[in-house]
């Protein structure tokens, strides 16, 4: 075989991979992909313009660009290798190679022959091979791309060590070429190779990340299929805290609406059947497991296949529940608001003709004329007094009030307010009972203390139309002073009592369903706990205030 042939053969060799590196650079843009391109292309030119003539021992410049260009190549292909394996270069390397193209290169000017100038180029050019060899073996991939490339180099690298000892041999300087072509083929092959297991090690890493995200996330995550076997194609597993399912319990949409609040159902109903607002927020009750409501607020949007058919629902589920209910609350307190400043007015308005009528009845009841009717005047005038006691005792309640804390006796304020009860019982023939033990002075509000006793006894006497016991006791347990008011009504229902506390919640006609909401304010701004034991026989409210 002609030298000829060789060396048209590893020139060939080249220019494929050439092409193939350049193919990956503009698929991917890869720094180190640019530097094994330029690596090679300086390979080529060294080859396709300096070989022939070196061979023939041409001119001194000539050599000097093929062992110039045989410098910058390796060290391009090294660099590269080093970049892609997320290393660095070793620095010893480079001042290897900087002695070497000193001695190289001066060799060449003074004329020195080709085993002197020759010798550091081809040992700094083997020892590079070799040495990138290694970083591929211990590149994170491992595979059949690692094996050949390291292979493939290290042999590349002992053969650039031989070429001096061979090349003068006429016979083998073909074969030698060849097998240089074939190791860099190799060569070439095997990076292509790792690249490919690199590129699909990176995506099922990533994916595993992005699984690892979606898994632990607090939100759901889903995907809906909605061609062929349409139903949920994933549910990450935090449906099982927002629902109390398993992913595994939700198949299809059918599953999904069955626990979702009926009112909001038809809503729901409504986005699917036209996979409408698939960018915005919903959001709905869902029911859990356990029975209990939960608010859930969910994003989803909706992708098509290359046909532009639909294809899936990406969607995120959040539960919003704690910023629902607090919404509610701010809304409700601001009612809360406007219907105490109703009633403040509604007081006021009341008690300035009470004022005026109180006036005249005094005035006339002390005539001669009216005499006789003097105790009915007392009456009236009794009578009035009291509704102007009511009201006081309401307008108290919804001013911004300062509270009036002082250390005073629960029991004192009961008997005080023991008259008032008193009327308000008799009317139903409920026997009223007070049963208090001797407690230590509290720090309380005597009219706020009043206003929940007088919610808390109303209740009472409402609970018992037909009559019955309503008592009213003190007690002293532990580090607790314990206020009850108890009744023998028919309990509160389990709907109300899940919800008590909420204004405006009523089973009463002319109820305003303020009273429970006031004395949970009242308890709360006495660092008191309200407690409410409730069945057929009765209700009993305790309010346990702590001993100060
Ligand atoms: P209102 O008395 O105006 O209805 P409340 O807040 O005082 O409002 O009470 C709310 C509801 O709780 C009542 O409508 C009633 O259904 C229930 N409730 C409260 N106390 C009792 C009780 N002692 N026995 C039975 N039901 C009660
Ligand atoms: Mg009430």
């Amino acid at each position: 075989m002609s030298i000829e042939t060789a060396v048209t053969t590893n020139m060939i060799a080249t220019f494929l991979m050439v092409f193939a590196y350049a193919y990956l650079y503009l698929q991917y843009r890869h720094k180190y992909l640019a530097k094994w391109v330029l690596a090679w292309v300086l390979h080529a030119i060294r080859i396709f313009f300096l070989e022939r003539p070196f061979i023939a021992q041409s001119s001194e410049y000539a050599t000097i660009l093929y062992l110039g260009f045989s410098f910058a190549y390796s060290l391009l292909l090294v660099e590269g290798a080093v970049e892609f394996a997320g290393k660095r270069i070793s620095k010893l390397l480079l001042m290897a190679g900087v002695v070497a193209v000193f001695f190289s290169i001066g060799g060449v000017l003074i004329g020195a022959n080709f085993h002197f100038y020759g010798l550091p180029a081809v040992i700094f050019i083997g020892i590079t091979y070799i040495y990138t060899g290694f970083i591929f073996r211990d590149i994170g991939v491992r595979g059949l791309g690692n094996s050949l490339t390291a292979g493939a180099f290290i042999l590349l690298g002992i053969h650039t060590l031989d070429m001096p000892f061979l090349l003068p041999i006429k016979w083998f300087a073909p074969w030698g070429y060849l097998m240089d072509a074939l190791l860099r083929c190799l060569v070439a092959f095997g990076i292509i190779f790792i690249y490919f297991e690199k590129v699909r090690n990176d995506l099922a890493n990533q994916e595993k990340y992005y699984r690892l995200l979606t898994e632990n996330a607090t939100d759901v995550i889903y995907r809906y299929r909605l061609t062929g076997a349409m139903g949920f194609e994933y549910i990450s597993p935090a449906v099982k805290m927002l629902t109390g399912y398993e992913a595994g319990d939700l198949k299809s949409i059918r599953d999904v609406l069955r626990i979702i609040h009926p009112e909001d159902r038809r809503k729901i109903k409504g986005i699917i059947r036209t996979l409408s607002n698939n960018d915005g927020f919903v959001s709905f009750r869902l029911r859990q497991k356990t029975g209990d409501f939960v608010w859930a607020e969910q994003k989803s949007s909706l992708f098509f296949d290359p046909e532009g058919r639909p294809s899936t629902v990406d969607g995120i589920v959040r539960d919003v529940t704690k910023r629902v209910l607090l919404e509610q609350d701010v809304a409700r307190l601001d009612r809360l608001n406007i219907a105490g400043q109703m009633a403040a007015n509604l007081a006021h308005e009341v008690r300035n003709p009470l004022t005026t009528v109180r006036g005249y009845l005094q005035l006339m009841g002390s005539r001669q004329e009216f005499h006789h009717f003097k105790d009915q005047f007392f009456m009236l005038l009794g009578e009035l007094d009291r509704t102007n006691g009511i009201i006081t005792e309401y307008l108290s309640l919804s001013k911004d009030k300062l509270v009036d804390i002082r250390r005073r006796s629960l029991n004192d304020i009961i008997q005080a307010l023991y008259p008032l009860i008193q009327t308000d019982a008799v009317v139903s023939k409920i026997e009223v009972r007070l049963s208090l033990a001797k407690t230590p002075e509290l720090y309380l509000d005597d009219k706020e203390i009043k206003q929940l006793l007088l919610n808390l006894t109303r209740n009472a006497i409402e609970a018992m139309p037909d009559g019955g016991l309503l008592e009213i006791a003190t007690s002293s347990a532990g580090g607790e002073v314990i206020l009850t008011v108890s009744d023998q009504g028919s309990g509160i229902p389990q709907v109300i009592l899940q919800n008590l506390g909420k204004p405006f919640l009523t089973t009463k006609g002319g109820g305003t369903g303020l009273g429970m909401a006031i004395c949970y304010r009242i308890a709360g701004r006495h660092n008191a706990k309200l407690d409410i034991e409730t069945g057929q026989a009765g209700t009993t409210i305790s309010i346990r205030f702590r001993k100060q």
